[in-house]
Parts: structure tokens; C-alpha cells; sequence
């Protein structure tokens, strides 16, 4: 089973649900020519595709084009169903750092025919997640640098004060939808510069006073 670790408090929790933003932050949405969302758009992980800092991602044989989304993930630590905004981040127990994988040609063939998105978004290693940090350490969750680059060169830069559905807010959208229990995951969503990695690249996330990951693709 997978496990999500804060390793400041010796917490350990088996991952539950994954439940992932799509177009979260405006220019990433221009990018791939996506209208910006009135409601979240949501979508989920297996608990399966999770890998761990220096595991390899491996591009299924199904797609040739396979990118990477930097985003903060947010570890839920008690039950949350119908919360409010206002109480939303006393149901969080840490931060951590998360690359969306994503077959982006498999995305757009389901995106045309309106199919759903799993076989692109949910695959083996599809989920790189480092460990958390205790949500008291983070000052600000609105307020942090968001960076991905492959074999070092800088690809994304972005800061999570562009969000926008900031976290309150989607996990009281998502509350209200389906019951949060501790060990489930938020993705935030991307800031813009997504691209693509091919077999060899090494990926590196980061978010600064929160964790990084570093992630060969094989
Ligand atoms: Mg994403």
C-alpha cells in the first residue's frame, strides 16, 4: 500500500483518494486552449500511480507524448464532508510536491470524444509525490514558488498565489461532493509551461520551503 509520509511529526498515512484540479491557473489553461473553468474541473489518481523521490516515471507504450504538470498537493488528515471555506485547512495535515503526469495525445483523443480521462492521467508511476511538510510550516499555501525543470533547464516558474481556486475553496467544493478522509490527496493544479519528456530526461520539482522530487523517466 502507499503511504503518505510527514516525516517532521513520524506521520503516516495509506493514500486514499487522488483528486486532481484541471485548469487551475489561468495561463496554463490559455496554453493548452482551454476555456477557464466557472466550476473546478475535476478528475482522479488511483493510489496505484503514486511513485516516490528518485522512482522512475514510465511512459505506457499507448502514448507518445507524455508531459509533466509541477503542483502543490495538499494531504488531508481528518474527515471533511460539507465543510465550510472558512474552517476548510484545519481538515490539512501537510504540503508536498506532485508532477500530473499526463499522455497528453491520449488526453486530447478522450478530450474529442468526450471520454474520460483515466488511461491518460492515472497509469503506473503517473504520480510523483514527495513527502509532506506539516501544514504549520507552510506560512502561506497562496503564496510559494512552483518550479519544474528536465535535465536542468528551468521549465516551469510559477507561484501558487495564481490559483484560481484557492484551497479553502476547492476543498470545500470537493467536500461537498465526496467525503475527504485522512490520507486522501488534493493536486492544485499547473502553472503554465508544460512540455514533454521522453525516456532518459530527468525531471526535477520543486517548491520551495515545502520539498522537491527528483524523477528519471524511463
Ligand atoms: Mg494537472
Amino acid at each position: 500500500m502507499k503511504t503518505a509520509n510527514i516525516p517532521a511529526t513520524n506521520q503516516q498515512f495509506p493514500i486514499g483518494k487522488i483528486i486532481c484540479l484541471a485548469r487551475n491557473y489561468a495561463e496554463h489553461a490559455r496554453e493548452l486552449g482551454n476555456e477557464i473553468p466557472t466550476a473546478p474541473v475535476l478528475f482522479m489518481k488511483p493510489a496505484s500511480s503514486v511513485i516516490s523521490d528518485g522512482e522512475a516515471v514510465q511512459i505506457p507504450d499507448y502514448s507518445q507524448e507524455c508531459h509533466y504538470e509541477v503542483e502543490l498537493a495538499v494531504l488531508i488528515g481528518k474527515v471533511a464532508r460539507n465543510v465550510m471555506a472558512e474552517s476548510a485547512l484545519e481538515y490539512v495535515a501537510g504540503y508536498g510536491v506532485a508532477i500530473d503526469m499526463t499522455l497528453r495525445d491520449v488526453q486530447n483523443q478522450l478530450k474529442a470524444k468526450g471520454l474520460p480521462w483515466e488511461i491518460a492521467k492515472g497509469f503506473d508511476t503517473a504520480c510523483p509525490l514527495s513527502d509532506f511538510v506539516p501544514v504549520g510550516e507552510v506560512a502561506d499555501p497562496h503564496n510559494l514558488n512552483l518550479k519544474l525543470a528536465v535535465n536542468d533547464e528551468e521549465r516551469q516558474n510559477g507561484c501558487s498565489s495564481d490559483m484560481i481556486n484557492r484551497i479553502p475553496q476547492i476543498i470545500a467544493h470537493i467536500s461537498s461532493i465526496f467525503t475527504l478522509e485522512p490520507g486522501d490527496i488534493i493536486l492544485t493544479g499547473t502553472p503554465a509551461g508544460v512540455g514533454q519528456v521522453h525516456a532518459g530526461d530527468v525531471m526535477k520539482a520543486e517548491i520551495v520551503s515545502v520539498g522537491s522530487l527528483i524523477i528519471p523517466v524511463s
